[in-house]
């Protein structure tokens, strides 16, 4: 150790200053964090001394792109980025075009490292800042990755790569929903035997969100914009430590959309192509009460899935029935209730029905209530072949949409409504594209990476 130490010393002075921290710190916290600060610089001078090793090689000049006379070196010339370990220099051969055509200049080196011309910070440092970004805001992913390479991150800079990287995540699914118009369906991603026997489970639901109002000024009134969310999972069952029998969701994946019903439906549908709906032993779709994600289901889904009716939604609608039937505060409405909702619940969903029509005949009924009680039956008979919950439970499937509503509340909830957050179209969609490529195991591929810890 200490002759590794020593020969550290004798390598570079600026890390002497950074041993004696390391050697003069107290606490063990001290102690990890100058090593750390060390073992950055060194590895900054690995990094380096591969570069230089490298921008000796003879080089292959390109033809020049105007003219196709072969590029000349015009010598040596300085380059650096900024990375996760912090700024890196090297020196590489520029060149030219020897009969002076207006072309810039060509670094060979450069492009074979992937190294873009204008590009300031390397690939690793902006992937980790676009993930960072997909869970806490701009300046505190920026600080964040300060501590990681030493250095100053604007929050400016991390704002800017997720829009570059979300841009091209939703390229890729415009080119996705484009072929799949033409019908070109995609590969189903691949899935262990046991889960692909699961049950696939599918929903959809709205959020909004605050907007800036016209313009990219945040100043004025907030603009609420609904984002439809859908997510698919297949579905579980796991047993507790006390013996209860929980769903537990596997190969969650999520779609969302700045946009109506009619912009949803081929990117769930693509989805659901991607998770299996045409292989897949059973198919549902969990919804709440709202007509729209009810005619997207019927027209596009119904074929595939059998439909569930939010269980708490139509038990919510029960009692509204009781009230205004038989009065909500009496005892005979909480009695009627408890009943109508035992027996909804317990396969017996046409006795309900009959005793709203029942309800609907008795004489003196304020128009009011019979008003509501004709909007209950509708809405209980409409769904009727949605709301057989003794069949959905023997089964083994949820009665209820709680999946679709937590799905929203991670996927929207938790990074676009902090304090005082109004967002612009594109700055919304950039990120939200990146939370679902995060949320969808698709991130890493995304920036062409393969971050693994067994490396
Ligand atoms: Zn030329």
């Amino acid at each position: 150790m200490l002759c590794l130490r020593d020969s550290i010393r004798d390598d570079d002075p600026s890390v002497q200053r950074l041993l004696r921290v390391l050697e003069d710190a107290d606490s063990l916290t001290a102690l990890l964090l100058a090593a750390w600060q060390v073992a950055r610089v060194l590895a900054v001078h690995m990094v380096e001394a591969v570069l230089a090793e490298r921008a000796r090689r003879p080089t292959a000049w390109p033809p020049c792109p105007v003219c196709g006379t072969s590029l000349r070196s015009k010598g040596f010339a300085r380059r650096q980025l900024t990375s996760l370990l912090g700024p890196i220099h090297w020196r590489r051969r520029v060149g030219r075009c020897p009969h002076g055509c207006d072309i810039p200049q060509v670094a060979p080196l450069d492009a074979a490292l992937g190294v873009q011309p204008h590009q300031r910070t390397s690939g690793e440092l902006q992937c980790l800042g676009c993930a960072l970004a997909v869970f806490v805001p701009f300046a505190t992913a920026a600080r964040l990755l300060g501590w990681y390479c030493g250095g100053v991150v604007s929050p400016h800079a991390v704002w800017g790569w997720v829009q570059a990287a979300g841009h091209q995540a939703m390229e890729c699914l415009h080119a996705d929903l484009a072929a799949g118009a033409q019908g070109h369906e995609p590969t189903p991603e691949p899935l262990a035997a046991e889960q692909a026997a699961l049950p696939l489970a599918l929903g959809a639901d709205g959020v909004m969100v605050p907007f800036r109002p016209e313009g990219g000024t945040p100043k004025g009134k907030i603009r609420w914009r609904e984002i439809k969310v859908g997510v698919l999972a297949r579905l579980g069952r796991h047993r507790t430590r006390t013996g209860q029998l929980v769903t537990r969701l596997h190969q969650r994946r999520l779609v969302a959309v700045l946009g109506d019903i009619e912009a949803l439906t081929p990117r769930l549908w693509l989805e659901a192509l991607r998770q299996g709906i045409r292989s897949a032993a059973q198919v549902v779709w969990l919804s709440d009460g709202g007509r729209g994600l009810w005619r997207l289901y019927e027209e596009r889904f119904a074929r595939h899935a059998r439909g569930i009716l939010d269980f708490y939604h139509a038990a919510q609608q029960l009692w509204r029935g009781a009230a205004a039937w038989l009065d909500g505060r009496t005892t005979q409405a909480r009695r009627w209730f408890g009943w109508a909702r035992h027996r909804l619940r317990h396969g017996m969903p046409d006795g309900v029905l009959a005793d709203l029509t029942e309800a609907l005949d008795v004489e003196g009924l304020p128009e009011t209530a019979r008003e509501t009680l004709r909007t209950v039956y509708a809405y209980l008979h409409r769904h009727r072949e949605h709301i057989n919950y003794d069949i959905y439970k023997d089964l083994g499937l949820p009665l209820g949409s709680g999946m679709v509503e937590s799905a929203c509340k991670w996927l929207i909830q938790q990074r676009f409504k902090g304090v005082g957050m109004r967002w612009s179209e594109d700055g919304f969609n950039h990120l939200l594209h990146l939370r679902l490529a995060w949320v969808n195991g698709r991130f890493e591929a995304l920036f062409g990476l393969t971050l693994s810890p067994n490396l």
